[in-house]
């Protein structure tokens, strides 16, 4: 009810944080006090997310000046750049992600903080904070399009990487069967791309790796079937990149045979028999498809959602970006809010709650959703806590360039001084996300996955 909601948002902005716990079979739901292991003379940092925010957060907050305590149903960080990597084989998706319990938190909740996770089933239960840092970044958009969240991938999660693989390989099996028409082939080797972003860019190129490198060795006969197509609904795609670089990628993939459909309008997506069918505006008929992977625009998580534009006693509503939902901060990562009624607003900060990633909005910037900003505003906030909060040193965002995978060893960078292509690219492409990765496992898993698509090709085993 709308009252239990309101009750939620006071408990949780009034020094606790209420969690619905994993467990799905769970049958009671009762609320117990939050138990703390550690020292009662320290500061508890509770971080909600596990994401290129939260966990590079609970990374940077120093554990011998604070207690850090983790919630998120995620038991695990994501390293979001290698997902497209990961869903082709090239790389094994353990070498993409960091289990949080190895950053010896004070203690790691995997629950969803709010009623609003998709399986609000578990126990419920309340935990206090002294400081409180909301990094649960966003959820894909599907602008209501009919199908998409029923038989479109996305790729946000290391079970959307697997999935892919397992369709695209479930794609080419099911080609290669002798019951198989001509017209059937065509269809399930159709690999349709949504957003032409660097996301769905990089997909296609390493899907294009995987079927030029690997799958044409095991299936000959059917690389004629073969089909990438990207849709975007904008006139050009890679919108972040110098016309010069944009080209270069779109020259390089129609080289390649990877089509890009821009200003082309996906409406709806339905299943028959083994394939998916497309309905594209611009198209005369529907279009057959194998795999189709959604990668484009992104809305608020529902915590969100419910969070803002809701009464907190004494400071009135947090307030939201018009355009994105997010949360506004100041240049601190602390969370605002408007005061008052029409004539007298006040703007106010809320004490001890920040908001951080792709939920927030830093007011009067206009930063990307992206890994670096995430990330940098995370080791910003650590050493503001960890030093308590310096008013002379807000956020400053470092811009280290934008940089997109185009298949066969070759890349496109631009940053503020410089623009790079082809193979020197790629090099630095590969050793960004090297030195980017977190662990010092990683950093040595992944070099050494490479070395062996290299030498032995990709896994193409499913399972
Ligand atoms: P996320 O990383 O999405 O993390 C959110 C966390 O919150 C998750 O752990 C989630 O489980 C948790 N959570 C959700 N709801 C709740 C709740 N109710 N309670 C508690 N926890 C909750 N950016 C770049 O800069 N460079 C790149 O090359 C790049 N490549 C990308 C490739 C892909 C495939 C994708 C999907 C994104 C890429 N990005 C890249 C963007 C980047 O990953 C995001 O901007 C970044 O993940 C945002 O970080 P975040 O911590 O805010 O959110």
């Amino acid at each position: 009810s709308s009252n239990a909601a309101a009750s939620y948002v006071t408990r949780h902005l009034g020094n606790s944080v209420l969690c619905h716990g994993e467990a799905r079979r769970a049958r009671s739901r009762g609320v117990r006090a939050y138990t703390s292991t550690s020292s009662e003379k320290k500061e508890r940092v509770v971080i909600l997310g596990s994401g290129w925010a939260g966990y590079a957060l609970a990374r940077s907050v120093s554990p011998s000046k604070k207690d850090r305590v983790l919630i998120s149903p995620r038991s695990y960080f994501v390293f979001t750049p290698l997902l497209a990597s990961a869903s082709v084989g090239t790389i094994e998706f353990r070498a993409a992600i960091e289990p949080v319990r190895r950053l010896g938190l004070t203690d790691y909740h995997q629950a969803w903080a709010s009623e609003a996770g998709p399986i609000p089933s578990g126990k419920e239960f309340e935990v206090g904070y002294d400081k409180l840092v909301i990094a649960v970044g966003c959820h894909s958009q599907t602008f209501g399009v009919e199908g998409v969240k029923e038989h479109a991938c996305f790729l946000r999660d290391v079970g959307d990487s697997r999935l892919i693989r397992l369709k695209v390989l479930k794609a080419f099996e099911g080609a290669a069967l002798p019951s198989t028409s001509e017209e059937d082939k065509k269809k399930l080797l159709h690999f349709a791309v949504v957003g032409g972003g660097p996301t769905g860019i990089e997909f296609a190129a390493e899907l294009f790796d995987l079927v030029h490198e690997d799958l044409s060795k095991m299936y000959p006969a059917l690389m004629k079937y073969v089909n990438i197509t990207i849709y975007d609904i904008a006139p050009k795609v890679l919108p972040m990149f110098d016309k010069n670089l944009a080209n270069y990628a779109i020259e390089m993939f129609h080289r390649q045979g990877i089509k890009v459909k821009t200003e082309h309008h996906l409406q709806r997506i339905r299943r028959v028999d083994d394939h998916l069918m497309l309905k594209i505006k611009e198209e005369p008929e529907e279009v057959g498809a194998g795999v189709v992977v959604w990668s484009t625009g992104l809305k608020q998580n529902p915590l969100v959602e419910k969070l803002v534009g809701q009464e907190i006693e004494g400071f009135g509503k947090i307030l939201k970006d018009p355009k994105t939902g997010g949360i506004i901060v100041d240049e601190h990562m602390r969370v605002q809010t408007e005061f008052g009624s029409n004539g007298n607003k006040e703007k106010l900060t809320l004490p001890d709650v920040f908001a951080i990633g792709d939920c927030s909005v830093v007011e009067g910037e206009g930063f990307p959703n992206t890994a670096q900003v995430a990330s940098q505003q995370a080791v910003y906030l650590g050493r503001q806590l960890n030093k308590g909060i310096d008013e002379n040193k807000p956020f400053r965002f470092r811009n280290w360039g934008t940089m997109a995978y185009l298949g066969s060893w070759r890349a496109i960078h631009q940053s503020a001084s410089d623009e790079l292509k082809g193979k020197a690219a790629w090099i630095l492409w590969r050793t960004a996300y090297l030195t980017k990765s977190m662990s010092i496992r990683n950093k040595l898993l992944i070099p050494v996955y490479w070395a062996i698509t290299w030498i032995f090709g990709r896994d193409i085993s499913r399972f």
